[in-house]
């Protein structure tokens, strides 16, 4: 397992918000009937895409039925059919639908991340929620666009976790260069 591989295990077990913990996987055991026959992710969602990405997505959170339920970013919910379908027209992902791991989409060029990793009551982080994945983040880099490839290189950045989550669920924005 390469050092990238590692550190998205170690969040997805994180449990260090246990507001956020219980109502992960309360949704994951209500479940909405349409995704009845899921079994819910109800974990923490690692980044997804090119670990030599240039262009960096930063949503706010994961959707309670969509990354919640599937563990990917943008995935399984409305807010990944335009987010990915966008992205597949400007050449950064190998298709334009994002339903479930495993469905063979890939990025390249891009690297998508929550600012908080796990789904909020009412989609409203606590401060000190924020504040904590924002340290269990300095441990899980995000590309910057002159990246090597290797996450423990000194040109990966962390997220800036406040910044990010301003600009709500699905901003993105290209890194200065
Ligand atoms: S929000 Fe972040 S720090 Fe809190 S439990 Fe989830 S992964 Fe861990």
């Amino acid at each position: 397992m390469n050092r990238f591989a590692a550190l998205h295990r170690e969040i997805a077990q994180c449990r260090a918000c246990p507001r956020l913990v219980s109502w992960r996987e309360q949704i994951g055991e209500e479940k909405r009937r349409a995704y009845r026959d899921w079994k819910y992710w109800a974990r923490p969602v690692p980044g997804f895409g090119d670990p030599r990405a240039s262009l960096a997505i930063v949503g706010l959170a994961p959707g309670a039925h969509g990354a919640n339920r599937t563990g990917r970013m943008f995935t399984g919910d409305s807010s990944g059919k335009f987010l990915y379908a966008g992205l597949f027209r400007a050449g950064f992902a190998n298709q334009a639908s994002s339903e479930q791991r495993g469905d063979g989409l890939e990025l390249r060029g891009a690297y998508i991340v929550a600012a908080l990793r796990c789904v909020p009551p009412d989609n409203r982080p606590m401060p000190d929620e924020l504040n904590r994945c924002d340290r269990l983040g300095c441990k899980h880099p995000i590309p910057g666009q002159t990246g090597s490839g290797d996450p423990s290189s000194s040109t990966f950045v962390r997220p800036r976790n406040r910044a990010f989550a301003a600009a709500g669920t699905g901003g993105a924005r290209l890194l200065p260069r």
